[in-house]
């Protein structure tokens, strides 16, 4: 069989050879504990110390701003769970229906607990407009939560203005940063937000670690009781090699950020250009401002599922919405809250390129594609 044509880096991308070379030393040799005070648990320390400071320098933020956690949905939970409900007369959340599960389940979770809750609606690009924000913002608001990117359909929300939204009615900001981090610039002072949540399986890292920025004003409760690490903040014996690795991931994608995107764009313009030509096919999410990589459509009259089942059958690694929700039939919450009905949200196809794809690869994608849907379409 002919190789592998990977176009799902939104559901995880490869290992860079560059996070694997940084890890292996701590995946071997020295396997000190951080917190311990001889020598190995000195070198450990010292290879976290850096990598805080390379994250941080990223982001614009601190290296005390910087906190490590075992990835996007615990840095999600955390903040949603933590700065939530925390400051005494302000007991309402306040997110967008666009969010991933790791944001939407917290907040019911705290909604069933006594915290008010409301789901922002967004435009059918997927944007939620500051407009809207400013009318669901209050002296009750404790914390608005929208996402820097969707997963789904790549666009790109517009975080300064709703933070500076947020901030106007006295509310904190939470950024879920997942799908942005390492793909587009991201500085949390222009952001103005107090609290980005990022993951480093989505920008060449390894599974399993990732961070939360917390601005040093903001007074979040600990979201792991233990030992003490993270200043006391999110105990847990620290992955030291995974954090060497995501650090030299994030550095490396930043690092090559505008030559990756001007090459990945271009290959998703040439990939949306001829997948829009097979009849009955929308693009889904901002035609312009979306992630460089993401391309996503819904087609008429066929299941998305059984479109990545065949795709596979070809060697071809698509997504039909969320990775989480796929294999669970109910169609995308971020296409129905966009506006399309359960029947046309059922057709979605997510491809979601990386600096690894090829034009032979689109080209052979576009190749395949019509046939597969017209197949799917006669059934
Ligand atoms: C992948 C993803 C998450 C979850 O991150 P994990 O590190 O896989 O737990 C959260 N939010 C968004 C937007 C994502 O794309």
């Amino acid at each position: 069989m002919a190789d592998l044509i990977y176009l799902d880096h939104a559901a995880t991308t490869p290992l860079s050879q560059h996070a694997l070379e940084a890890m292996m030393p701590y995946l071997t040799k020295e396997f000190g504990n951080p917190s311990s005070v001889y020598l190995p648990g000195r070198k450990a320390r010292n290879a976290l110390d850096g990598a805080r400071e390379t994250i941080a320098a990223v982001f614009g933020a601190h290296p005390d701003e910087i906190y490590f956690t075992s990835g996007g949905t615990e840095s999600d939970n955390w903040a949603i769970r933590s700065a939530g409900c925390f400051s005494g007369t302000r007991n309402n959340l306040v997110v967008s229906a666009a969010e991933h599960h790791a944001v939407l389940h917290p907040a019911e979770a705290m909604h069933k607990n006594g915290c008010g809750l409301t789901v922002l609606g967004m435009d059918r690009f997927c944007r939620v407009s500051a407009a809207e924000l400013r009318k669901a913002v209050g002296e009750e608001t404790a914390l608005v939560s929208i996402m820097a990117a969707n997963n789904e359909v790549g666009t790109v929300m517009p975080v300064a203005e709703l933070a500076e939204t947020a901030h106007e009615a006295g509310a904190l900001f939470h950024t879920d940063a997942v799908q942005a981090a390492g793909h587009i610039p991201l500085d949390v002072e222009r952001l103005g937000v107090d609290m980005l949540s990022f993951s480093a399986h989505k920008f060449g890292g390894p599974k399993g670690v990732g961070g939360l920025y917390l601005r040093r004003s903001v007074r979040a409760g600990p979201g792991q009781l233990g030992g003490g690490q993270e200043r006391g903040l999110r105990s847990g014996t620290e992955n030291v090699a995974g954090v060497v690795g995501m650090a030299a991931a994030l550095e490396e994608s930043c690092r090559t950020l505008n030559e990756n995107s001007v090459k990945i764009s271009k290959l998703r313009s040439r990939l949306i250009r001829g997948i829009l030509e097979i009849p009955g096919t929308v693009l889904t999410g901002d035609p312009e401002q979306r992630l460089p990589g993401s391309a996503s459509f819904l087609f008429d009259g066929i299941s998305g599922e059984a479109l990545v089942l065949l795709l596979d059958q070809n060697g071809i690694c698509a997504s039909s919405g969320s990775a989480c929700s796929a294999g669970a039939l109910e169609p995308s919450h971020v296409l129905l809250a966009m506006g399309y009905s359960e029947d046309a949200a059922r057709g979605s196809l997510r491809l979601s390129l990386g600096a690894e794809n090829t034009e032979a690869e689109i080209d052979t994608v576009l190749k395949i594609l019509p046939g597969i849907i017209s197949r799917l379409r006669s059934e």
